[in-house]
């Protein structure tokens, strides 16, 4: 691979980090559905990480990462902007670590969010997101009050955290022909990716990003990563630019496919959830389920894991996307 970026994760941290999360994080269930099974002609194993700790798989990037601190970045403390799953992740892992969590976020971040983030024993500092830039805020913070900065996806320990999900399905379910896992700035995906070619080397993996935001498909047509605006989606998870330099070349090097799904699908898929299976799924958790169904591939007799992503979302919200 050419200019491999420095610091690439492997296999190996993604192991390392395993054993940082045992008895931290939850060994999340693996469940089944006949009526899927049935729908598709297949068998499908769904990874559900919608029941980890703080509802989404970003515990474990977060865990991993703040659990490796120096004792001097420890009495910093860890700083996040985000208004998502991230900055609760950075959140409840600093409070389990004994140590400070600043938390960036848009001054109209939804109430619940907050109120989520400051209950894990937080601070919240917020920003107008029209006239400010949140970059510039964590980092002057970030500077002043000797705080680690620690990004939602592009961090070699966040990657080789989250890897520690599909590590466990592949553990449990070992002879899987395709993996489907949900894509925003590639975290998730690059680190599964580090598990699936060490553990299941011939199983297909294909990333899933909201059609509107496939900022990681038009990466890869083009070689180089290519940053689009911020797409309009309901998958809020996956609303991103663009991947990052350490994401980007893992799944460029590693990934099969790369697939995108629209909002009708996503919803389609949440309702799914609800109704038979009996479980939350956020929008941008759907997103695997969703390219199963939807993405082309005959997977008639194939074995297939699906990674949930995540289950954080407003019931109200959640209600009004499944009356529509
Ligand atoms: C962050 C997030 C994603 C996307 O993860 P990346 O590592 O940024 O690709 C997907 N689903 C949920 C629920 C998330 O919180």
């Amino acid at each position: 691979m050419n200019n491999t970026p420095a610091l690439l994760p492997t296999y190996d941290d993604v192991v390392a980090a395993a054993k940082r999360l045992q008895g931290v994080a939850h060994r999340t269930p693996v469940l089944s559905s006949r009526t899927m099974d049935e729908q598709l002609g297949a068998r499908l194993f769904f990874k559900c990480e919608n029941l980890q700790r703080i509802g989404a798989f970003k515990f474990r990037g977060a865990y991993n990462a703040l659990a490796q601190f120096t004792p001097e970045q420890r009495k910093g403390g860890a700083l996040a902007f985000s208004s998502g799953n991230h900055a609760q992740a950075i959140a409840q892992a600093a409070q389990l670590l004994d140590m400070p969590a600043l938390i960036v976020m848009p001054e109209d971040a939804p109430a619940s969010k907050m109120a989520a983030t400051r209950g894990y024993g937080a601070q919240v500092v917020t920003y107008n997101r029209f006239t400010e830039d949140r970059e510039a805020i964590a980092q002057r913070l970030a500077t002043e009050r000797g705080m680690t900065l620690i990004p939602p996806y592009n961090h070699r320990d966040v990657i080789a955290g989250q890897g520690t999900a599909v590590k466990e399905l592949l553990e449990e379910v070992p002879d899987l022909d395709y993996l489907f896992v949900c894509l925003g700035g590639g975290g998730l995906l690059s680190g599964s990716l580090l598990a699936a070619n060490a553990l299941a080397p011939n199983c297909q993996v294909i990333g899933v990003e909201p059609e509107a935001g496939n900022d990681v498909q038009q990466s890869l047509r083009a070689g180089h990563i290519v940053k689009i605006d911020t797409p309009r989606t309901i998958a809020d998870g996956a609303q991103t630019q663009a991947p990052g330099d350490l994401t980007f070349a893992i799944i460029q090097q590693a990934v099969n496919e790369v697939l995108t799904v629209n909002d009708e699908q996503l919803v389609e898929s949440m309702r799914f959830y609800a109704e038979r299976m009996k479980i939350v799924v956020e929008p941008t958790g759907a997103l695997s389920l969703a390219a199963a169904i939807h993405g082309g591939q005959s997977l008639k007799g194939k074995r297939v894991g699906i990674v949930i992503s995540g289950g954080n979302v407003d019931l109200s919200r959640f209600a009004s996307l499944l009356a529509d």
